[in-house]
């Protein structure tokens, strides 16, 4: 197979770089399908001086007209929404049908972009004093930077660059290098749209390109969504060099199952929290905390819908119900996790470990797994695992599972399954956790809300999307005014 072309998008040109690259996979195959530039400093030079060229007359473009762009560009995005789900799903390995449900959440923040016009309104009080006005400007920072990972390759570069360019600022995207095809077709898209050159830009590579990003002067703000290190280390490099940084890291996400919780809905629901997209979401439930009689009532059946679960290749017609992980590195290192836990004293009430994919047999397949009696101090408790793998953990009331819950390092997601409202609310005042789920599993959030991780999950002030991502991306001017007597022109009093 011929490998498809992957190039950096530079001030409105595609050009492939000569030297280092790492391979891109299809996990399904375990084939090379493309060859991703290992970009550094001579390429994101390139790229933010091509976007701060673009700044001054794309700032001064008024937002109706910069909101035009991005109405084009979603009708773009509607009209290659199976060419992004296919590339999407190919390069990554998850199926079909969560590709569309990414490429969705994508499309609707590109539709909260188009909203940029009323989104920079700013305030205004008037006689602030006797005959002094005050108000808000909300204005462009620069030069952005996404830094973006493999799990979601249309749907996270899609949280930042629309609403980040709708507020008038330019952007280096810097994708996955395991991902990078969906990003490009993403830019191939905007271009069409009648997106100015040098507005939006894409440099390929991997962490070369990141530190070239965080040290460069013109760069005004980062937006990051990866693991919790690298999170950690956008945000304190980032921060040192005087950027504004918003940086999203790992989670480890619980799911509580009090006893009286609608036992075929929790079933269905947990099912797909823990192993939709194979476990590789930072919202997966990768933990549910059975209270008391739950784990009776729901251990069974979870069991049956788990081995029920049709592992298989997600690049052709037939799609099954869960797809490869990313990387075969990835495999074992999910594979090691899981053995820690059955050698620390956990039971495998499932074991996806030896699943076989006859019609694809290199690919890098894992099947649903529930491990239970898991324990706090385990190294299978305290990691993030990010693959197909539910851990299992038994505490007898409400208080203790909230407790457990809350000794977590990370706090991006949690969730409650019960019937009891009273339950429900205590869970929702006292968990330490961005997003709360009542009977739902993978509380995401969705354009118009901010994605709210605490903790490890998250560092700096305004998290991505919503409001706060308006506020991430512009700069407060507040203007104070009054005007004296009567100047050459002041007609009103004749
Ligand atoms: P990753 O941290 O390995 O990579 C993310 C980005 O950082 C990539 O672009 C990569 O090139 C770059 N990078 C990797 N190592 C680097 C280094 N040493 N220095 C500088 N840059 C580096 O993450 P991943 O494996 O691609 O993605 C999975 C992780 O992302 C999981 O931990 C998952 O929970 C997290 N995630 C979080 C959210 C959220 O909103 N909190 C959403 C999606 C994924």
């Amino acid at each position: 197979m011929t490998p498809f072309p992957c190039p950096n998008f530079i001030g409105g040109e595609w050009r492939t770089p000569d030297g280092a690259t790492t391979p891109v996979y299809n996990p399904s195959t375990g084939d090379v399908i493309s060859h991703c530039p290992s970009g550094g400093a001579a390429e994101v030079n390139a790229a933010v001086a091509a976007a701060q060229a673009a700044f001054p007359a794309w700032s001064e473009t008024p937002a109706v007209e910069r909101a035009r762009v991005f109405f084009r560009y979603r009708q773009l995005v509607e009209q290659n929404f199976d060419r992004l789900c296919q590339t999407a799903s190919r390069e990554h390995g998850k199926t079909l049908a969560e590709a569309r449900g990414s490429v969705h959440r994508g499309l609707e923040n590109i539709e909260y972009a188009c909203g940029v016009p009323t989104l920079l309104f700013g305030d205004t009080l008037e006689n602030l004093a006797r005959g002094v006005d005050c108000e808000t400007l909300l204005q462009p920072l620069g030069v952005c930077a996404g830094i973006t990972p493999f799990n979601f390759p249309a749907m996270v570069p899609l949280w930042m660059f629309p609403l980040a360019l709708a507020c008038g600022n330019t952007f280096v995207l810097k994708p996955s290098e395991k991902v990078p095809l969906t990003a490009n077709l993403l830019g191939e898209l905007l271009d069409l749209a009648g997106l100015p050159k040098g507005v939006f830009n894409i440099v390929h590579g991997g962490r070369p390109a990141v530190d070239a990003l965080l040290t460069h002067p013109k760069v005004r703000a980062v937006s990051f969504v990866g693991s919790t290190p690298i999170a950690k280390y956008i945000y304190e490099t980032g921060t040192r060099h005087g950027k504004r940084v918003q940086a999203n890291g790992g989670a480890k996400n619980y799911i509580v199952i009090m006893p009286d919780a609608d036992v075929p809905r929790t079933v269905e629901a947990l099912s797909t929290a823990a192993f939709g997209c194979a476990g590789e979401r930072c919202m997966a439930g990768s933990t549910a905390i059975t209270v008391g009689a739950a784990a009776e009532r729901l251990l069974p059946s979870l069991v049956t819908a788990a081995r029920a679960i049709k592992v298989g290749p997600t690049d052709r017609p037939a799609q099954p119900d869960m797809g490869p992980v990313i990387t075969a590195q990835h495999r074992d290192h999910v594979l090691k996790l899981v053995a820690s836990g059955e050698k620390e004293g956990a039971s495998i009430l499932c074991d996806g470990r030896g699943v076989k994919v006859p019609d694809a047999p290199r690919g890098f397949y894992l099947g649903a797994t529930i491990v239970d009696n898991v324990q706090a101090a385990m190294t299978l408790a305290r990691e993030e695992v990010f693959g197909p793998v539910l851990n299992v953990m038994r505490m007898d009331d409400l208080d203790r599972a909230i407790e457990l819950t809350n000794q977590s390092a990370f706090g991006n997601g949690a969730a409650i399954f019960t019937n009891s409202g009273k339950a429900a609310r205590e869970f929702k005042h006292r968990v330490k956790a961005g997003m709360v789920g009542i009977n739902v599993g993978v509380p995401a959030t969705m354009a118009m809300f901010p994605f709210t991780g605490w903790d490890d999950s998250f560092y700096g002030d305004l998290h991505i999307q919503g409001r706060e991502a308006v506020q991430f991306y512009t700069q407060q001017k507040v203007t104070t005014t009054r005007w004296f007597g009567e100047g050459v022109g002041d007609v009103w009093k004749k």
